[in-house]
């Protein structure tokens, strides 16, 4: 690098290379380890690239890494994955993954969360993260992390590979294209066709599986990290724009893509109301209303995005069977009756007025995730409520 290139900024403090890890970080005039110490970074999904972002972020001494992935470790795994062992057989991969960057560099603070993103973690989590950096071998959860990401307005680092190639993007909400705008019509058919049956989505995801090398996770995660790392220092991105890496040919290209009108992922939550005591554990939904409608008015309801189920009624035997769980998240077998294999009738709820007989469920038992956030309506104006009480269930550090 020549003399030109180095921006100049805050004086250099040089350190002790015996006693600083970070001493050669020192000698990049933009590099600030306190903020990169300050920051926390969400890692969705602890495969081959999620493995190499988690790699990076510790080396470079990220302060707060949150890990979320809902699989276990297969020794298929093992050859693109640093950070598992042969012996880590079964073992959720966001536990593994924690121990092993903590075992990398001490310095760095893990929260292993397992479970279903979709579903499991509220959109509360993706407002209190500094980088969210997305490690995804499917659609699905592309386009649910970044309807998460425009909802919250905040930026998300996505990766994709297979085989020797790789794309490298970042997606900034009103900034340039989003990853729905990419899609494609055949896209949304396979989508489609999966959410049609969420056990079948199941399966398809976990046997669709991409070819992919150790070398490709590696060149795309190092990218991912550089935008994270960017993301925290407050530096110039380039939302809506791809790298594409080809490691046959070795051509690397930008691309730009265009803003799709009408694009569904356009809509950002506003204003969002932090509410510090509500959790979804303690909450009832009696509380929540009365919250909405100090805010509001008498007339203020509570609102859901999808419908949940209540109740589910035989239409054969008469068995009834109190339900609560979003519909988008019950299984094919679900709906049948457990007595005579009827197809059951559902009653389904998306909005709470106050004259419901289940006000006295808490939340959580309305299947509304941890650090959720729920829509306040009283027909001419909506504010968001968020469950800022949940925030150590993903927040808290060890
Ligand atoms: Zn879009
Ligand atoms: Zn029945």
């Amino acid at each position: 690098m020549s003399d030109e290139q180095i921006e100049t900024g805050e004086p250099i403090v040089i350190t002790d290379p015996d006693s600083d890890r970070y001493h050669t970080f020192g000698y990049i005039s933009w590099w600030q380890q306190e903020v990169v110490r300050d920051a926390t970074a969400l890692v969705v999904g602890a495969g081959a690239l999620g493995n190499e972002v988690l790699k990076n972020l510790a080396l470079m001494g990220i302060g707060n890494l949150l890990i979320a992935d809902f699989d276990t470790i297969e020794d298929s795994n093992l050859s693109r994955s640093v950070l598992f062992r042969e012996g880590d057989r079964g073992e959720r991969k966001v536990d593994v993954a924690a121990r092993r960057g903590k075992e990398l560099n001490p310095d760095v603070k893990v929260k292993a969360w397992h479970g279903d993103i979709n579903f499991e973690m509220g959109l509360g989590v993706f407002r209190h993260v500094d980088a969210i950096v997305g490690c995804l071998d499917n659609r699905e959860a592309r386009l649910s992390i970044n309807r998460f990401a425009y909802s919250v307005n905040r930026p998300w680092v996505d990766g994709a590979i297979q085989e020797l190639m790789g794309i490298v993007r970042l997606f900034w909400p009103w900034q340039g294209a989003c990853y729905e705008c990419t899609l494609t019509d055949a896209d949304y058919q396979m989508i489609n066709l999966r959410y049609s049956c969420p056990l079948l989505a199941r399966d398809n995801i976990l046997q669709g599986k991409v070819p992919t090398t150790p070398t490709s996770a590696s060149i795309v995660a190092a990218f991912q990290t550089q935008e994270a790392l960017k993301l925290i220092h407050g530096m110039e991105v380039e939302p809506g724009k791809a790298m594409l890496i080809n490691g046959l040919t070795n051509d690397v290209y930008k691309t730009e893509y265009p803003v799709k009108e009408g694009c569904m992922s356009h809509s950002t939550l506003e204003p969002i109301v932090e509410l510090p005591q509500v959790t979804a554990v303690t909450t009832t939904l009696a509380e929540l209303l009365t919250i909405a409608q100090e805010k509001l008015g008498p007339e203020a309801v509570i609102e859901f995005d999808g419908e949940i189920i209540t109740h589910m009624t035989c239409p054969d035997c008469g068995a009834s069977e109190s339900v609560f769980k979003k519909m988008a998240r019950l299984y094919e077998s679900e709906y049948r009756c457990p007595h005579c294999n009827g197809r059951r009738e559902m009653s389904l709820t998306h909005r709470i007025s106050g004259d419901e007989d289940f006000l006295d469920k808490t939340l959580a038992q309305m299947d509304i995730p941890p650090l959720g956030i729920v829509r306040a309506n009283n027909g001419r104006e909506k504010i968001y409520l968020e469950l800022t009480g949940d925030r150590e269930t993903f927040l808290t550090f060890s």
